[in-house]
């Protein structure tokens, strides 16, 4: 197909121009070459049907050797070094989409012409004698053009569809196309076949016009309708080229050129500015709708303020939280939703941002909604500016965090619910049940405790043993119940005893012991005269008598070193011996 195409395109430019005005053959292969994309495979095809094609064009027109062999070289370094040249530039779009493709092009096109005209103008020197200098001028000139106009509608007519869509050209706007391309289509008679007057100006107003509509569509369209009318008339004789342009036809088509390609680069630029600017309109609308959907739908409140920190945007969220319509809180100021307790120290956290001197912040705050309810929000502020960089209020997001936050405060709760159960279950576990005291575990550590510290200060202690005389018979003649309420008593009349700072506890059954922290043998003694007397008093409990009860004390002072055991050991002795010598009464062990 590429070879056929390149054949045929070869054949047609070797009969339809001279030598040296019109070359389209080469445009058609890097317009071919650009338009193939990256298939190494495609642009082989393309390179070789070229070649062959040249060589058969050659032959065809009986050349001599030198041009024939030199002329496909020439022609080759033309359109495959303009190829190469725009890929080392970075390659272009397929269809000239951005303005740097036309730049990229244009580079292309004047700098691969400068190898092939010098093999080109040696190639004509060396086989017909022509003068170097003016072969290379002409085979420049006529390389460029040929390249520059004829390769850029090769692209597009090869790429139809993309530049259609690009272009915008839907079925609607056909018959706009038409239109368009029929006003150049006048135009262009109108100039070229007008010899007296030189109306030459008038084409690129409707180039461009064309080109603003269609865009690149427009621009090639135009360009190679007037090619053709202009080439027509012209050769003809008839318009201001032919007869302005001097004696020689040559001459003609090289001008024609020129002005061909003068109309078409400053379109194509254009066409791609425009596009470009299409493009990046789209994507701004396609963002913008994009958030607008996003802040539309979000869950969390999006608002803009003023300076004044009323409200001049807020999305559907906000009515959704707060049961205020959008309409009705808009240019109301947020304070409006704020206690009035916390308003003041509110406003100096907002301050700084709306001053524009804090550029965020976030905070927790107590919000009012409309059914009255205070809810707890996360509020986020930046500063907003305007484009030139000055305040022009705040943007931020308001979240309801009400259910984190109770649930938060909940958990707190629990937490310290259970240290309190915690802290009830130690109490538990040192206290005796039936008489609240310390039990024998909490006594016997806190006993131990201050035999240290005394070991160590060597300050007083002293502990005293006291039992229930004949407690057995209580049981016995009263009951267990009544039992229980005796020891209860005698607990309760210990603790009364007792100093601050000593410590009663149950050592077990109807026993007891007190620990006296500084205490000397005689303020022991003392303390134990006083429990035994009291103990001894008659009890009265709703009106009936409780059994009188007698105890007996046995008392041990802490020496210097001694252990905890052998203190109590001590005291249990006394007791001991305060029980054989009679009960109801104080003993001190020796
Ligand atoms: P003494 O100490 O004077 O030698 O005679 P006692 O009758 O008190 O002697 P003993 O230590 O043998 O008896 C103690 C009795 O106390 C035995 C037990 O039934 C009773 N008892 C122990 N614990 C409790 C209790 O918690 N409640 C009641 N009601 N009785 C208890
Ligand atoms: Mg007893
Ligand atoms: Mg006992």
């Amino acid at each position: 197909m590429f070879l056929l195409a390149a054949l045929a395109s070869e054949l047609v430019a070797s009969q339809a121009s001279g030598l040296t005005s019109l070359w389209p053959a080469n445009g058609i292969l890097l317009g071919l070459l650009i338009a193939s994309g990256r298939d190494g495979k495609d642009r082989f095809a393309i390179v070789l049907g070229a070649l062959v094609g040249d060589l058969i064009s050659s032959v065809l027109r009986d050349q001599p050797l030198t041009m024939m062999l030199l002329f496909p070289i020439a022609n080759m370094t033309e359109a495959v070094g303009a190829a190469l040249l725009i890929r080392v530039f970075g390659g272009i779009s397929g269809a000239f989409e951005r303005t740097r493709d036309v730049l990229i092009f244009v580079a292309a096109c004047t700098i691969a012409p400068l190898f092939s005209s010098i093999i080109g103008a040696i190639g004509m020197h060396l086989a017909i004698g022509a003068p170097f200098r003016e072969a290379l001028i002409n085979w420049y000139g006529a390389a460029a053009l040929s390249l520059a106009i004829i390769a850029p509608a090769v692209i597009v007519i090869t790429r139809f569809s993309e530049t259609m869509e690009l272009s915008g050209i839907s079925r609607q706007r056909i018959g706009e196309s038409l239109i368009l391309l029929g006003l150049v289509a006048a135009v262009a008679i109108l100039i070229f076949y007008t010899s007296h007057l030189p109306l030459l100006f008038l084409m690129l107003p409707v180039a461009l016009l064309a080109t603003f509509r269609l865009r690149q569509f427009g621009a090639v369209a135009s360009t190679i309708i007037i090619a053709a009318i202009a080439a027509r008339a012209t050769a003809e004789g008839h318009g201001p080229i032919a007869a302005h342009g001097g004696p020689h036809a040559a001459g003609h088509l090289l001008l024609l050129q020129f002005f061909l390609a003068v109309n078409f680069l400053s379109s194509l630029p254009v066409a791609a500015a425009l596009t470009q600017g299409d493009r990046r309109g789209e994507e701004a609308h396609l963002l913008a709708d994009h958030f607008k959907t996003v802040v539309e739908n979000i869950g969390e409140v999006i608002f803009r303020t003023d300076r004044k920190g009323r409200w001049t945007y807020l999305n559907p969220a906000w009515q959704a939280l707060t049961g205020y319509p959008v309409a009705e809180s808009q240019g109301r100021s947020w304070l409006d939703w704020i206690e009035e307790a916390e308003a003041a120290e509110f406003r100096d956290w907002a301050q700084p941002v709306l001053d524009g001197d804090v550029h965020s912040t976030r905070r927790l705050l107590r919000f009012r909604m409309l059914n009255g309810d205070i809810r707890w929000m996360e509020l986020s502020i930046q500063t907003l500016r305007d484009t030139s960089g000055h305040v022009v209020g705040t943007t931020g997001t308001l979240r309801d965090i009400d259910d984190r936050k109770k649930l938060e405060e909940h958990v707190m709760s629990a937490k310290r619910r259970a240290e309190e159960q915690a802290r009830e279950a130690t109490l538990l576990a040192s206290t005796d049940e039936l008489t609240g005291l310390a039990n024998r575990r909490a006594f016997l550590r806190h006993l131990e405790r201050q035999v240290e510290a005394a070991n160590e200060f060597g300050w007083a202690l002293a502990v005293a043993i006291f039992d229930v005389d004949h407690f057995k018979l209580v049981n016995d003649s009263h009951g267990h119940a009544v039992g229980d309420q005796v020891l209860q008593v005698v607990a309760d009349r210990s603790v009364g005893v007792v100093r601050s700072g000593d410590l009663v506890g149950r050592l077990g059954g109807e026993e007891f012991a007190i620990l006296m922290p500084g205490a000397s043998p005689e303020d022991a003694t003392a303390v134990a005269e006083r429990l035994r007397g009291m103990i001894a008093g008659p009890v009265d409990m709703d009106g009936v008598g409780l059994p009188r009860v007698t105890v007996s004390i046995g008392i041990a002072a802490h020496c210097r070193e001694q252990g905890a055991s052998d203190l109590l050991a001590g005291a249990d002795r006394a007791l001991y011996a305060a029980k054989s010598a009679g009960r109801n009464m104080v003993k001190l062990a020796a």
